[in-house]
């Protein structure tokens, strides 16, 4: 398998390159040079696959012969073995579960094949990697659970001290192993500005090996495909059109619904469903992308900005790869007949979390809402298809707002409760690079 930037088609590397970098030198993004097809065997044998049969054929497709098939399915079986249900609210609708992962949220498709292609890749290597990673809250958790005793790759987490949620926070420093806590006395921009300067410090990657998780990463896209084949499945028999709702953020969930689509998965259309935080339903509407600072919401694993994956959202509808930015008005007109866009606020999101329970009798948390509501005024124009929300998350990691939204209490599942006891390990530290890189090398070495 090769890799090009969405910035420069003539920059080519192969997957380990492009799984332990995460950006191309040129701060575009690695995509595959090729997306090839899924055989009309696949489909003929789809209806007996489960979703990690799914997943070893979809990487057999896409990765070619990167990987020995044993290896291959070493991986994909370690990474998912979790399933993603389908549950039907009607006719019309339905939800699709991506929230059974340890950190019961979708990015554990991502985190946990991004960990066992880099232990696999990282083979042989005689000192461990060290994986760094800055996080606001959910990402975190994702990676620490990910990565969570995989041999030969240590995981440190910058998290901003007093600014996750508790349940979050659990997440992050309860693990051990592998796994370290630094609990920064600052922002998670402080997080990732002390990220940055470690890999720029040319002393410090001369005596440890380090590495980023970054939601970037191809590394995470490539499973997300494989619930879009096995939503496929569980719903083919109805023969109905089908459409894809994702709540987006950065867009690499709705991007690995588009690479599912051009590896021959059925879909009829996407819709894409932000919160207030517009910039890609505007220039579905409009046509011009203007990115702008986020604003905060309570479906904020969504409060984006300036969407990362746009550039390769731009770059499949593109003739021309590798070229970067969007410009041309055909790639517009593509885009805007395979995805419709909606946003919604707050209020109206917190409306619809109370309305799916009271109609349907389904909890959904504020991203699934925002989805609800997106597919709810696609289909006022087409009724006769079949959408598929995805549930990204699920309502119990966001406690406090559902809890006020259904103004009583809400299920907490099991494994969710049972770490509220266990003890918190956090190393404290500054915001000065210098105490960071030395607690490094102090603790790594
Ligand atoms: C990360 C996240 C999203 C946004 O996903 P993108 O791939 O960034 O669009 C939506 N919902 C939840 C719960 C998330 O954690």
């Amino acid at each position: 398998m090769q890799l090009y930037s969405t910035k420069n088609l003539d920059h080519k590397v192969d997957l380990k390159r492009a799984v332990f970098e995460g950006l191309p030198p040129d701060n575009g993004l690695y995509m595959p040079v090729s997306i090839p097809k899924l055989p009309s065997s696949f489909f003929e044998k789809l209806p007996d696959l489960n979703i990690t049969e799914i997943g070893i054929e979809v990487c057999r497709c896409l990765l070619g012969d990167t990987i020995a098939e044993t290896d291959l399915r070493n991986i994909v079986e370690t990474a998912i073995n979790f399933p993603a249900p389908v549950m039907q609210l009607d006719e019309q609708k339905a939800i699709l579960e991506l929230f059974h992962g340890p950190s019961l949220a979708f990015k554990d498709f991502g985190a946990r094949f991004m960990a066992q292609l880099m232990s696999y890749f990282n083979q042989g290597e005689e000192q461990d990697l060290t994986i760094l990673v800055a996080t606001s809250g959910d990402t975190g958790g994702a990676v620490a659970a990910g990565f969570y005793q995989t041999p030969g790759i240590r995981v440190v987490i910058l998290y901003p001290s007093g600014k996750v949620s508790p349940l979050q926070e659990k997440q992050l420093t309860t693990l051990g192993h592998n796994i370290t806590a630094l609990e920064v006395d600052g922002t998670f921009d402080d997080c990732q500005a002390l990220v940055k300067q470690a890999f720029l410090d040319q002393d410090l990657r001369s005596k440890i090996r380090i590495s980023s998780a970054n939601s970037i990463n191809i590394s995470r896209l490539i499973p997300q495909s494989f619930y879009y084949f096995d939503a496929y499945r569980q719903v083919m028999d109805q023969g109905k059109k089908l459409v894809f709702c994702v709540p987006s953020g950065n867009f690499g969930n709705l991007t690995a619904g588009l690479l599912a689509h051009k590896m021959g998965l059925p879909v009829h259309h996407f819709i894409a469903a932000t919160n207030s935080n517009d910039v890609v339903p505007a220039y579905l509407r409009e046509g011009d992308y203007i990115p702008r600072p986020s604003v905060r919401t309570i479906s904020n694993a969504m409060d984006v900005g300036n969407p990362s994956n746009f550039a390769r959202m731009i770059d499949l509808f593109s003739t021309a790869k590798g070229r970067g930015v969007p410009t041309d008005n055909g790639i517009w007109k593509d885009m805007k007949g395979m995805i419709s866009g909606y946003a919604f606020d707050d209020p109206t999101t917190e409306k619809a979390v109370q309305s799916v329970k009271t109609t349907y009798n389904y909890t959904i948390d504020p991203h699934g809402a925002v989805g609800y509501l997106a597919l709810d005024s696609y289909q006022a124009d087409h009724p006769d298809t079949l959408g598929l929300i995805l549930e990204t998350a699920h309502p119990a990691k966001f406690r406090e707002d559902m809890e006020r939204i259904m103004d009583g209490p809400i299920h907490i599942p099991e494994r969710l409760a049972a770490i509220e006891n266990d003890i918190k390990v956090s190393v404290k530290m500054g915001i000065g690079y210098k105490e960071f890189s030395s607690w490094l090398k102090d603790n790594l070495l």
